[in-house]
């Protein structure tokens, strides 16, 4: 599994930086096309539910997914040949 924000809903609220225990999310720095600032993913490998969330069967924390008010982020399973990543950190 790995960690997705759609940029067609983002609006750069930076909701989902204030949450993740990881620290996975930054602020953005870099505005897209339509001028939104995204967040940027620092090593997303390390989120709960990209690393458990198929060994467990259900979601092991998803705050960020909870707090973003546009429905921006989920997880998406890897395509074939994309290599997976997993890291764990303490
Ligand atoms: S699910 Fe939890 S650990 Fe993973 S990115 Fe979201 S807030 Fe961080
Ligand atoms: S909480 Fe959602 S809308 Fe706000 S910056 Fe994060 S992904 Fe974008």
């Amino acid at each position: 599994m790995k960690l997705v924000i759609d940029e067609r809903r983002c609006k750069g609220c930076n909701l989902c930086t204030l949450v993740c225990p990881y620290r996975i999310f930054r602020p953005g720095k870099t505005p897209n096309r339509k001028g939104t600032i995204i967040p940027e993913l620092d090593r997303p490998e390390r989120c709960t539910n990209c690393r458990l969330r198929h060994l467990y069967g259900r979601t092991l924390c998803g705050m960020c997914q909870m707090i973003c008010p546009d429905q921006a982020i989920r997880w998406e399973e890897e395509k074939p040949n994309e290599p997976h990543k997993v890291a764990i950190e303490y």
